[in-house]
């Protein structure tokens, strides 16, 4: 069989455990045979990021600004205890946070969904999609443990000597007290990301604050997003998509109430909170995506969930492991999707949407990894160990 050609590489940054062993897998099984893969490799497992004291993660983001388009196996974010498991030179920042803001990017996550897991959610009939902005408020925030009587204060001093100064709170007795900022740009950046992705996708885009509380802090997103919208106004028209503003209470009310096939724009937190129970109501973290999507159209997939690493640990010892691949396949097809659009390349594409319905037609036949056999209805489960998974789309894509 001829192999489908590519013309500009993908960005591949290669990762850890038991994603990294899917990560070779999918690509020796689903992707050279059909495809005559072009990457530039970065091997962002952590033994060499800690050879390369990070430089690794830094060029590979380097690279994803470059090319426009990149994929990415789940990495190690170090903790005290990998330090001593890998015997690391320091503890390395998590690399999806050195991408991200080196980028200047937003991340979106979408669940995949087959027609035997239904929502927790019975309205839910298409994939809703959470953007979250990933800068600053609680996550940049400073915060004091208040022990006595006192007087909290909140002072700006501008580099032109303007100085702003407000009382946050006379304490009577003991308390605590949170400093925390954003800015316009890191939202615009924001606001740039969720327009470009809703176009892409061909959705609507929902976004939320709490703007009749905060009045100057949310009230800023939703001005800067009602500007940033003036520039996408006639092309959403065209593609026949709505931006909506709304409350974060009325907005969660109406998302249960959706049909879903929308782009949830969140807040820091909000996007936190709501990431995790959209991809729990959903049914599986292993079925979910995620894109990292800069202001200026650079595009990074993964899957959304980690290394796995309860499941590597059994592989090592030998013990046969039941890992669903399919949001890191799924990472692939994205990056091949986008890449064959960018490229005019119409067979690429074409592949990209083969894959994922041989994936498709894997699942809907009930042939499964052990993490959804118990979230599966109508069918009766085959629950598949990693490889005979792998083997079975394999052999659904041929058939193609
Ligand atoms: P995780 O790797 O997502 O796994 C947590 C649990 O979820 C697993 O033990 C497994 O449950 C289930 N699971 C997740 N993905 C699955 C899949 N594809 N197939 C089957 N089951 C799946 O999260 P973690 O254990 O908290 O983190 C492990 C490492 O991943 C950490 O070092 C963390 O830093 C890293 N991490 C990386 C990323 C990223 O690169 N984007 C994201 C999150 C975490 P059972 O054990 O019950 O089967
Ligand atoms: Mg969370």
């Amino acid at each position: 069989m001829k192999k489908i050609q590519m013309i500009t590489p993908l960005v591949e940054m290669d990762g850890d455990e038991m994603t990294r062993i899917l990560w070779k897998m999918i690509k020796d099984e689903l992707i050279i045979p059909f495809v005559d893969l072009k990457t530039e490799y970065y091997d962002l497992g952590l033994v060499h990021r800690d050879e390369t004291a990070d430089q690794v993660t830094v060029d590979s983001a380097n690279a994803t600004k470059k090319y426009g388009v990149a994929v990415k196996c789940a990495t190690i974010t170090p903790n005290a205890k990998r330090m001593t498991e890998y015997n690391l030179h320091q503890m390395w920042k998590s690399p999806n946070g050195t991408i991200r803001s080196m980028l200047d990017g937003t991340v979106f996550r979408t669940p995949i969904t087959i027609p035997s897991i239904s929502p927790a959610v019975k309205f839910w009939k298409k994939p809703i999609t959470i953007a979250r902005h990933a800068y600053g408020d609680v996550y940049k925030s400073v915060d004091i443990r208040v022990e006595e009587p006192g007087v909290a204060k909140l002072v700006f001093e501008g580099e032109s000597g303007k100085r702003e100064e407000q009382i946050v709170h006379t304490f009577k007795g003991p308390g605590v007290l949170q400093g925390m900022h954003n800015t316009d740009a890191s939202i615009r950046s924001f606001a740039h990301a969720c327009f470009k992705y809703a176009l892409d996708l061909k959705q609507s885009i929902w976004f939320a604050t709490k703007d009749t509380i905060a009045k100057k802090y949310d009230g800023r997103f939703r001005e800067i997003f009602e500007e940033v919208f003036a520039e996408y106004k006639d092309a959403f028209a065209a593609a026949g998509i709505e931006y909506f503003y709304t409350l974060i209470d009325d907005a969660v009310a109406r998302v249960m109430r959706s049909e879903g096939g929308f782009i949830w724009a969140c807040k820091n937190y909000d996007g936190d909170v709501m990431s995790d129970m959209i991809s729990t109501a959903f049914g599986s973290l292993a079925m979910m995506t995620s894109v990292l999507v800069s202001p200026d159209g650079k595009y990074e997939y993964e899957a959304a969930h980690g290394t796995v690493t309860r499941h590597y640990y059994k592989h090592l010892q030998g013990e046969e492991t039941s890992t669903n691949p399919i949001a890191t396949i799924f990472a692939w097809s994205g990056a091949f999707r986008k890449r064959g659009e960018l490229d005019n390349l119409p067979e690429l594409v074409n592949y990209a949407d083969q894959l994922e319905a041989a994936c498709f037609d894997t699942l809907n036949e009930g042939i499964v990894t052990k993490d959804l056999a118990n979230l599966m209805e109508g069918v009766t489960p085959q629950v598949k160990n990693s490889a005979d998974f792998i083997a079975a789309i394999r052999e659904r894509l041929e058939k193609r």
